[in-house]
């Protein structure tokens, strides 16, 4: 008897991205010439043809009815930090009393959604609460199944009547444009062909999660409202053993896994690895890497993907950075590196001087950017929820720094001392003429507590978090990374053509960088209060919280970078920087209204009942001339927490009054421990939350 569960059969390869339209889909849909020009606009960025707008939406559409859509809509990404949709039927009235379906190349290219009630930070006032969308081709438009029925999405950017960018995707875009510029501008001082081709990023970022049961889910007022644990006692066990890392998946995990890699693929989101995370209950999904724009929203999609999933086997799944304090929280590593016009990873050590020359330029424009802009790069990654991780004990410190590993650093400090051709004894070595040492991929992958380490053939961003959309990091890399290059690329060129020899100018170039920007790079581990005192001597940032962080947009140096490379105006910029602290505040206070009503209606009554039940006891047995010291001494220990409890109430309570985040935050904690401590005194049965040990082992 066939026993596969209905839609879990099958081979991948045939099913795998029936959902997409993707070239493949394309091939059969389209006219040889529509395909050929849409093609050159997703492979090598050619400019849309408006020509063929209205026979790509039809084919579209074909597609999409067959596959039971019914309706369309513009995906975009709003600085609200998740994806927006709106949906039209493909209907139109004809005369007779019927329908006919309808998408036009006009609803195919922009969309007006009203956008009055998205964060727009001051870009757009209400009297024009006009937003744009507008198609980005070089990401498939896809099917989401709604359970009746299904909607076309198409990946759009979103943008205000004046043209300002008003979500995540357009200065993304715009970033990946001026990093292609930069590259194959290098790329031809190296004497590589140019000519209609582009240079581009990719993105790999592996997605940790949470699953817990969804019974337990539902009795937590805080995981309900907030996403994460406000309040909750460490269980005795939890990840000390290391024992779920890469442990045996239990059987409904597994299922939800297989289920969930299946309904990606059908996206044509190539997830490939899954494992059990450090953390009981914490899991990890690893795409195949894949061009930025496309992997970010893929990573959108995903975790769109990974919450409907999970909710049909009973699960819920807390993409939080930290729903459970104590334990390691969860982040999202961003694998980034650059694939130049000749089609090659410039992040792999080649086997010729040459090779290794495009190599050793982007290691030191890295180098460059990230001790130059390093104040931005984590303004990229700050928010309430990434805080509880970033300098947590399992995370990477908020100190920026990059791991190159101990050869490549050797060979940076080759660099540094300069490979001058008339000394014959040197050991440095000389940029376009001595080969690296080979750099093995163990060698290069040992440091887990850097915030940014070279993994071979690609930087590790790790303090991206769960929750976040990739694009904003990816900007701001892109960014820093362009400009490093173009500086780079200044020098050269104006050297060069000044006659000099490229080998020798680029040597010197990188010697430059190196001696200036060194201290940006560390080994060892990130995780030591000797590190921090070393980075604070060395002038590294520590940036430890969102405000903190967040303050680096204002930099006068960072509104200029933008502004030089048109990836965000300073309008556009201080625009986030307005939401973000917003949605900052916002977080904060969400979370101290939610720990206030929850110690008041939940704990504080439990606490009393239980309080007085001991105290009527007491009073009980001593009067059958009992000893009750020992019971007195645990009624002590009780009224003493509930009294502290109800203290920090009154703390928070004020705190939220003086709408001050930083008070809310210690309050919060503050009046976490009494309540914690309540949790290991009362019944088990009469507490009102289920455990830690419940929800991270119970499933
Ligand atoms: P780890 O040891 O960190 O688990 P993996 O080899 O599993 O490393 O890779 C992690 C991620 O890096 C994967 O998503 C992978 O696709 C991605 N990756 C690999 N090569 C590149 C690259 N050239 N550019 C971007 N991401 C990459
Ligand atoms: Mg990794």
């Amino acid at each position: 008897m066939d026993e596969r569960i209905e839609g879990t059969g099958g081979n991948v390869a045939d099913f795998y991205g029936e959902n997409v339209f993707s070239l493949k889909n394309m091939k059969n849909y389209l006219s040889e010439n529509a395909y050929k020009s849409l093609l050159c606009t997703i492979k090598d960025g050619c400019s849309i043809d408006p020509g063929i707008a209205d026979e790509v939406a039809d084919a579209m559409k074909t597609w999409a009815v067959e596959k039971g859509a019914t309706h369309f809509t513009h995906w975009f990404q709003p600085l609200t930090g998740a994806t927006a949709e709106k949906h039209d039927s493909f209907i139109q009235p004809d005369e007779e009393g019927g329908v006919v379906l309808k998408f036009s190349g006009e609803e195919l290219i922009k969309g007006e959604p009203d956008a009055s009630s998205f964060p727009s930070g001051g870009l757009r006032a209400t009297f024009e609460a006009r937003g744009y969308t507008a198609w980005d081709p070089t990401s498939p438009a896809f099917i989401k199944d709604g359970g009746n029925g299904s909607t076309l999405c198409i990946p759009t950017a979103f943008y205000s009547y004046h043209g300002e960018a008003l979500d995540k995707k357009t200065p993304l875009l715009r970033s990946a444009a001026v990093l292609s510029k930069q590259v194959c501008r290098l790329a031809k001082l190296f004497g590589i062909d140019i000519q209609n081709k582009k240079a581009y990023a990719t993105l790999g970022p592996e997605q940790e999660y949470f699953l817990i049961d969804r019974s337990f889910y539902e009795a937590r007022l805080d995981l309900i409202q907030t996403g994460r644990t406000l309040f909750g006692k460490a269980p005795a066990k939890h990840q000390q053993m290391d024992d779920h890392y890469f442990g045996a998946i239990k059987p409904r995990v597994m299922a939800f896994m297989d289920e969930l890699d299946r309904e990606l693929w059908k996206l044509g989101i190539p997830a490939k690895t899954r494992h059990n995370e450090v953390c009981p209950a914490q899991f990890e999904l690893a795409p195949v890497f894949e061009e930025q724009n496309l992997s970010v929203d893929h990573n959108m999609i995903t975790m769109e993907i990974l919450k409907k999933v999970a909710e049909r086997y009973e699960f819920i799944c807390l993409l939080h950075e930290k729903p459970f304090a104590g334990v390691n929280g969860s982040g999202k590593h961003n694998n980034w590196s650059i694939t130049g016009p000749d089609g090659k990873n410039w992040l792999t050590p080649g086997d010729d001087p040459h090779e290794n020359a495009k190599f050793l330029t982007i290691i030191c424009a890295l180098m460059k950017a990230i001790d130059t802009y390093a104040g931005v790069l984590r303004s990229s990654v700050a928010t309430a929820g990434n805080d509880h991780r970033l300098g947590a004990n399992e995370a990477p410190p908020a100190i920026l720094s990059i791991f190159l590993g101990d050869q490549l650093y050797d060979v940076i400090e080759q660099i540094e001392k300069g490979g001058a051709k008339s000394s014959k004894k040197t050991d440095a070595i000389e940029i376009g003429v001595d080969s690296l040492p080979t750099l093995p991929r163990d060698v290069t992958d040992r440091n887990r507590t850097s915030p940014f380490a070279f993994t071979g053939n690609k930087f590790e961003f790790r303090a991206v978090g769960s929750n976040q959309s990739c694009a904003s990091a990816n900007v701001v890399l892109n960014t820093i990374v362009a400009d490093a290059l173009c500086g780079i690329c200044d020098e050269l060129e104006e050297k060069v053509s000044s006659g000099n020899d490229f080998n020798e100018s680029l040597q010197k170039v990188l010697q430059d960088i190196v001696k200036k920007h060194k201290k940006i790079l560390f080994n060892g581990d990130n995780y030591t209060d000797e590190w921090h005192k070393e980075a604070a001597k060395r002038g590294l940032l520590n940036l430890k919280n969102t405000p903190e962080a967040l303050e680096s947009m204002k930099d006068p140096k960072v509104v200029e970078l933008f502004e030089k490379h048109k990836v965000l105006s300073k309008t556009e910029l201080m625009s986030r920087y307005d939401i973000y602290e917003k949605q900052y505040d916002t977080t904060i206070a969400i979370e101290a209204s939610v720990a206030l009503t929850m110690a008041k209606t939940m704990i504080i009554p439990v606490a009393l009942e239980y309080q007085s039940e001991i105290a009527d006891t007491i009073e009980s047995i001593s009067g059958c001339g009992c000893k009750t010291s020992a019971t007195q001494e645990l009624l002590k220990e009780l009224c003493a927490e509930t009294e502290k409890a109800l203290a920090g109430i009154k703390k928070l309570s004020k705190a939220i009054d003086s709408e001050k985040s930083a008070d809310m935050i210690k309050a919060m904690d503050e009046l976490r421990v009494p309540v914690d401590a309540l949790e290991g005194l009362l019944p088990a049965e009469i507490w009102p939350l289920p455990s830690y040990a419940e929800m991270l082992f119970l499933m």
